[in-house]
């Protein structure tokens, strides 16, 4: 006989609730009045350069998050549709489209930079997928399954890699203390992916001297991926956790090279009391060259100049909406490199960088898009004659990387030669001790 799956008071034909758009308003409902639809946001959106999709600027999401959220007027009960159709050219949209529109976008803040009635976009894109969650509306399917990696006590990261390989790289080379006063936040990313960011920093404030430790396998993800696709309800979890390991080791400084991991931990103070000052590395190597405690011995290779470097959007405009943008602290620590006499900057850089592409989870949506914008990038380090891009975040190393291979394959047939490097500041500054 044919098993029923049903369970007791359970009714099969019974929908998930639908979420109350209309009743639970999203945040900063006075900006999504207060658009002007000008459409100004648009010039300068990374997403809809290489889609062409007025729906998924700015503007296309405002306007549909507007809709969202209204009453269904007379005339739409006439008609049966809501004005929403002009954005899909066909009936209601969906609330799984919705969601992937509002996902569709790199988090990079580029918008906020020429908003008309200033809007801003770097908090308001994660607060809007904060209210979609919180809504019953399902985020991407991926960013799902990273949230549940990070929250699992085998790995604590996003990746599934196993907690004892975190510090794997380097736990027989270097005999940390395990009290120190500067703590090095090393990230999931530079962990496990970008590993030679993290020998390389190592390297680096060994040769400085510096009295520094790390939270070895007790250091767990810190939570931006949580935040930027809207899962916040493990947050302050995982700041806590975070925060208590920092201070077993009595560190007054964190030192991260991530800007993901900077700004988390930047956002740990609105849910945990933070004893210690944030820095990003390159804040802290450019303060070693000023103080002289780093020693160039070795100049940098000829054949990878000139080089051109690319701010991330995290670190650089992000941060400076925050408080303090990180612009100069890496160029300086560059012009201090013996043989680099030259940086080449991209013709939109500092508050108006174009994103790598790998920013804000986009990854996890539509990896062939994130690639379209990242080849865009290597196309003008190449017009700019560039032969190394620098960047000082391991995403960007990682999203830029791929898109060096990917622009490879995409010329194995061609006569045209393309040699391109991508490295982090650290990795230059290693490279030349
Ligand atoms: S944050 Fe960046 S990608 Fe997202 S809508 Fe604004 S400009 Fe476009
Ligand atoms: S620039 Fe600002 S006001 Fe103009 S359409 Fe874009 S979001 Fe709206």
């Amino acid at each position: 006989m044919k098993q029923s799956r049903k369970k007791d008071g359970e009714n099969p034909k019974q929908k998930e609730p639908k979420p109350n758009l209309v009743r639970n308003k999203p945040p900063h409902l006075d900006d999504i009045y207060a658009c002007l639809q000008c459409g100004y946001c648009a010039s300068v959106c990374p997403v809809y350069r290489e889609t062409g999709w007025e729906s998924l600027t700015p503007r296309g999401k405002v306007y549909l998050l507007k809709h969202l959220i209204a009453k269904d007027s007379f005339f739409d009960k006439i008609l049966g549709k809501k004005a929403a159709d002009f954005l899909t050219g066909r009936g209601r949209i969906s609330l799984e489209e919705a969601m992937t529109k509002i996902y569709t976008c790199t988090l990079c803040g580029r918008c906020e930079t020429i908003c008309h009635v200033d809007i801003d976009f770097h908090k308001y894109w994660e607060e809007i997928r904060k209210w979609m969650v919180e809504n019953g509306i399902k985020p991407p399917q991926n960013t799902i399954d990273m949230y549940n990696n990070i929250a699992n006590e085998e790995y604590k990261n996003p990746f599934m890699e196993p907690v004892p390989k975190r510090d794997e790289w380097y736990r027989d080379d270097y005999r940390l203390p395990e009290k120190a006063d500067i703590l090095y936040f090393i990230g999931c990313m530079t962990s496990y992916h970008e590993y030679q960011i993290l020998l390389n920093t190592l390297k680096i404030f060994t040769s400085a001297g510096l009295n520094f430790t790390t939270l070895g396998t007790d250091e767990m993800c810190c939570g931006a991926i949580n935040t930027m696709s809207g899962q916040w309800d493990n947050f302050k979890t995982i700041a806590e956790n975070n925060v208590r390991q920092i201070e077993k080791r009595g560190a007054t400084r964190v030192v991260t090279g991530c800007p993901a991991c900077y700004r988390a931990l930047k956002k740990y103070r609105e849910f945990v009391e933070c004893n210690f000052k944030l820095l990003h590395t390159t804040e802290l190597v450019a303060e070693l060259i000023e103080e002289g405690k780093l020693k160039f011995t070795k100049e940098f290779k000829e054949k990878n100049l000139p080089i051109v470097y690319h701010d991330p959007c995290e670190l650089g405009r992000i941060s400076d909406y925050e408080g303090k943008g990180i612009f100069e602290a890496p160029r300086y620590i560059l012009k201090n490199i013996p043989g680099i006499d030259n940086i080449l900057e991209f013709s939109n850089n500092r508050m108006d960088s174009v994103c790598c592409g790998g920013g804000g989870g986009l990854r996890a949506v539509n990896y062939d898009l994130t690639m379209e914008i990242t080849l865009r990038k290597i196309d003008e380090a190449i017009e700019l004659g560039a032969k190394t891009i620098v960047s000082a975040c391991p995403n960007c190393k990682a999203q830029m990387s791929d898109g060096v291979k990917a622009k490879k394959e995409k010329m194995i047939n061609s006569e045209e030669k393309f040699k391109m490097k991508v490295m982090d500041v650290l990795d230059v500054v290693a490279k030349s001790l």
